[in-house]
């Protein structure tokens, strides 16, 4: 037995069983995952977290959506670092800034969380072929946990998505489309195809357990700060699963009891494609807005979670704040230079968002914040060296290497 009371409908407040296959509402809500959790505290504590060996996102099953006797599928995913950066701290003016990174993911980014949880949900649920749409790392999570869980994929990704993540897919074997047109209409697409051959569901939102396997990176953030809850935790935000299951992950401890109040979270978008901030800042239901950024991770205009991110966001008193691409552009050099952890644009955005509310002084002094680094800079090159430049180019020449560097002696 799991610890699940029921599944339950964010918008009509509905319940359903929570078969392995569930999706959404009969209204066309999204399902949250809904625990027991005073049996879950009988015998989920720091105690038995300390004495666990399992480093993996797995080792909070407890709160997870499996079945007791489920073997999780996939790749080896979760408990990465979390990096104090006291210089960092110090460039913000607050008292302490961490960075969790979960770039270091087996595909590099924190997706693997989600496509972990699917593939070993499609396994429970007795299905073979599992299929997503998505703007490039939840595809190429989804292939490679499945090519390791031995599953087969169809999966379907803007063409606009970086070569890095298109080169993930091809290798890992899936099914691949490159949809002609943007992210909303490739969704639609693998929707059609779906609702179609009956593969199991991995899009976002559609699959009430993804962001119960996002949740775990709040999890771990918890367990590695000894379970003193940070004031703020930034995230960037997309589609709005990744937030939700950040709020999702400091919800569950704070109700087990491991921690004694819930962090702000700290919402970043683009300024180019920021429909959930927006909604929040002008409290007005979401509308469509263009995808005009080069954080192609979170170029989604219409977004497929917003009920349960906007929940997010106010449950907690949490922030919005929307950056340019030049100021994505600037803290993912900074991030690479002063933490050496290099990030994909939107994996540094919720960096952006920390830099700008510092330069306008919203962050307390007193502050103790996490910033998480949600995607790894090697998945899109071409954006990485733009920012950067070509290198110095030199003949095996020690004059013309000193001169160049002016280096002397
Ligand atoms: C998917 C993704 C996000 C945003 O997550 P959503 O669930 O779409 O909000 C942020 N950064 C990276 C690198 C991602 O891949
Ligand atoms: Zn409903």
């Amino acid at each position: 037995m799991n610890h699940i009371k029921y599944c339950q409908c964010v918008k009509c407040g509905a319940t359903y069983a929570p078969a392995p296959d569930i999706t959404t509402c009969e209204c066309g809500g999204i399902l949250d995952v809904i625990y027991d959790y005073e049996t879950i505290k009988t015998k989920f504590n720091k105690e038995v977290l300390a004495k666990r060996d399992d480093p993996t996102m797995w080792r909070y099953r407890e709160l997870l959506p499996i079945e007791e006797d489920t073997v999780p599928a996939g790749l080896r995913v979760g408990m990465s670092p979390l990096y104090e950066a006291a210089n960092i701290a110090r460039d913000l003016g607050v008292k302490r800034l961490y960075i969790k990174d979960d770039g270091v993911n087996p595909t590099a980014s924190l997706k693997d969380r989600a496509s972990a949880m699917a593939v070993t949900k499609a396994i429970e649920a007795g299905y073979d072929t599992i299929a997503c749409s998505s703007t490039g790392n939840a595809a190429s999570s989804l292939a490679g946990n499945a090519a390791k869980a031995g599953l087969k994929t169809y999966i379907f990704v803007p063409a606009r998505a970086p070569k890095g993540k298109i080169a993930q897919l091809m290798m890992f074997g899936a099914n691949l489309t490159a949809v002609d047109g943007s992210y909303e209409e490739t969704f639609e697409l693998s929707k059609a195809a779906i609702d179609k051959y009956g593969w199991y569901n991995r899009n976002a939102a559609i699959n009430p357990y993804l962001s119960e396997g996002k949740k775990t990176v709040a999890h771990e953030i918890c367990e590695q700060l000894h379970f003193e809850a940070p004031d703020f935790v930034a995230v960037s935000v997309g589609d709005g699963c990744t937030i939700a299951g950040v709020y999702k992950g400091l919800y569950d401890m704070y109700m087990v009891g491991l921690i004694d109040r819930i962090p702000r979270i700290i919402s970043v978008q683009a300024q180019g494609c920021c429909p959930i901030n927006t909604a929040v800042m002008t409290d007005t239901p979401w509308q469509p807005q263009e995808e005009n950024t080069f954080a192609d991770s979170i170029a989604v205009g219409v977004p497929r979670n917003p009920d349960k991110a906007v929940g997010a966001i106010k449950n907690s008193g949490g922030i919005c704040v929307n950056v340019t691409d030049d100021e994505i552009r600037e803290a993912q050099q900074y991030l690479a230079k002063n933490a050496g952890v290099f990030g994909e644009p939107a994996g540094v955005t919720a960096t952006a968002g920390l830099m700008k509310l510092s330069r306008e002084g919203k962050l307390p002094k007193d502050a103790v914040i996490v910033s998480i680094v949600t995607g790894n800079g090697l998945k899109d090159i071409e954006s990485a060296i733009k920012a950067v430049g070509e290198p110095m180019h030199c003949k095996n020449d020690l004059a013309e290497f000193e001169k160049k560097f002016g280096l002397s002696r």
